[in-house]
Formats: structure tokens, sequence, C-alpha cells
């Protein structure tokens, strides 16, 4: 990556994290890089901290297409973590040398009401924020498919079906398929209402349209990841795998597989 050499650094400004990050600013230095403190100068976003952190890195920089970004976990490796804090020196090392590979992460793009779309890497979930339940329409490219009445839905990028989705009994999504998982969050189920009762999966040239029945529960929280929206009265959300990707920084040994592997098994 020889023309990516703007760095900028994406932590909580903590004490302890900022001693953490100034021994990072001196390696960076010694590596050549230039360490940048506005976002829109960087082509490399470096993210410390948990997989929390990297998931706030990607939403407060607005998901972009045009960076690298890099994980760098404070404890152990993470989902979108590939480094420790401690092995940085390999990361900067391997940032400079062809031992890289970058991967590109899928996102799916939600549009609530008429708003501008926002990004998602591991999913968005709508919630009943009351013991009430939610009805939802659930459309399929215009079509009507389902009634969903229970606590919420949530609908997972492949590589976020090993987040909240794996909660719920989804399957995991090898992120080579380019799609989103719909799960349900406690449906219920009787003579008044059906849904399928399993996950399923949609490919990239699908539309879903949850539509949020206004019976006096329509107030629901609308989660973008680790984020939840503040937008008082949606009225539907409208669910597509978007064409925008998100480039990350990856050890070569460390598939997708192999991190499930190690997480779960
Ligand atoms: P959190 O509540 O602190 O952590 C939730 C857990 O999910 C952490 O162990 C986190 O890993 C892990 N995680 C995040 N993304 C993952 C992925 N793609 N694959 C496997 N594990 C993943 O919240 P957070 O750390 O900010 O993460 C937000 C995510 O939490 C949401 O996107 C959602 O997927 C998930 N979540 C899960 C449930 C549930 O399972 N019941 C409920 C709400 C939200 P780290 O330890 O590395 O942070
Ligand atoms: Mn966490």
């Amino acid at each position: 990556m020889p023309n990516r050499k703007n760095l900028f650094f994406f932590y909580k400004r903590t004490p302890e994290m900022e001693e953490k990050v100034s021994s990072l600013r001196d390696l960076a230095h010694r590596h050549d890089f230039e360490i940048v403190d506005q976002v829109d100068k960087a082509n490399i976003i470096v993210s410390i901290g948990g997989d929390n952190a990297f998931l706030q890195a990607l939403r407060k920089t607005n998901f972009k297409d045009d960076c690298l970004y890099v994980g760098v976990n404070t404890e152990d490796i993470g989902f979108y973590t590939d480094f420790t804090i401690q092995e940085v020196d390999k990361m900067m090392a391997s940032m400079s040398s062809e031992e890289v590979e970058v991967r590109k992460y899928s996102t799916i793009e939600v549009k609530i009401d008429e708003e501008k779309p926002y990004y998602c890497i591991n999913e968005c979930s709508i919630r009943s924020n009351v013991i009430k339940t939610l009805v939802i329409e659930v459309f399929i490219d215009n079509e009507n498919f389902e009634t969903f009445r229970g606590d919420g839905i949530i609908v997972s990028t492949p590589t976020g079906s090993t987040a909240y989705n794996k909660s719920v009994r989804g399957a995991i999504v090898d992120p080579r398929l380019p799609s989103m998982q719909v799960s349900e969050i406690a449906s219920i189920n009787n003579n008044d209402y059906r849904t399928l009762g399993t996950s399923f999966l949609l490919s990239n040239t699908r539309t879903l349209k949850l539509e949020i029945v206004q019976d006096g529960n329509d107030f629901p929280i609308i989660g973008l990841d680790n984020e939840a929206m503040s937008i008082r009265h949606a009225k539907q959300l409208e669910i597509k795998v978007s064409p925008r990707q998100i480039k990350v920084l990856k050890l070569k040994n460390n598939s997708f597989w192999e991190k499930v592997q190690r997480k779960f098994l």
C-alpha cells in the first residue's frame, strides 16, 4: 500500500487510551506514516478498542469506502479487530508489505421513512421499546410477505450473522454470499398472526420493507449496529444489500471461518 500513508486514530479519549495511542503514534512515525487529525484527510482509519469501538469508528466516519480501516483490539482479537495492541509492530510492518490481505465487507443500506440511507456492517434491528408487542408488515420487493407480531426483527449482513442474529438462532452466513438475513425476535404465532418462524436469506437484488403498524406501539427502537436511533415516529424501513463495501486490513491466515471456530468452537 505505498500510497496509503495518512493515518487517523479513532479511540475513546481517556487518559488510559491516550497513553496507549501515544506509543502507537511513535511507531507509526517510525514506519513513515503521517498522522492526521481530520478524518477526511485520512486514507487509513485505525480504530483502537474492541469490536464496539470498530463499529463506532465506522459510524462516526460515515462508512468511507475510499479508506482502509484497521481494527486494533486492546484485549483479544475480535471479529472486526484483527490485531491486538501488543502486535501493532507487526501490523505497521505488514501495512507496508505484502503480508496483508484487504478484505471487503459488505454492508446493508437502511432507509428510514424518507431520510438519507444509513449503513450497517452488523445489522439493523427493530425492537419494541415497551412490554407491548410490535406489529410489522413485512414486504419483499413490495409484495406483502407476512405480518409479524412480537418483540422485533433483525436484518443482518453475513459478517453480522455471528452477532445478534446468532443469539436468536439465525444461521452463520459466509461473507462471500452477498445477502442479508431476516431473523425474528420472539414472534407470536397463532391463528391471527403467522410468520415463517425461521430466519431467511435475501439476495442482493431484493428490497425488504418493514412497515410499522401504527397501533399505539409505534415508538420502536431502531438499532444500527451498536447505535440506537432516536427517531421517534418511524413508519417504515427499506433495507437492501448496499453496493458500498468497507475495506478492512486483515491478517492472511485469519479467515472468517477461522474466526468462527476460534470464537465459538
Ligand atoms: P456489546 O453489547 O458490548 O457486545 C455484544 C457482543 O457482540 C460482544 O461480545 C461483541 O464483541 C460482539 N460482537 C459485535 N459484533 C460482532 C460480530 N460481527 N460477530 C460476533 N460478535 C460480535 O455491544 P458492541 O460490542 O457494541 O456490539 C454491538 C453488537 O452487539 C450489535 O451490532 C449486535 O450484533 C450485538 N447485540 C447482541 C445482542 C444479543 O446477542 N442478544 C443484543 C444486542 C446487540 P466485542 O466483545 O469484541 O465487543
Ligand atoms: Mn462490546
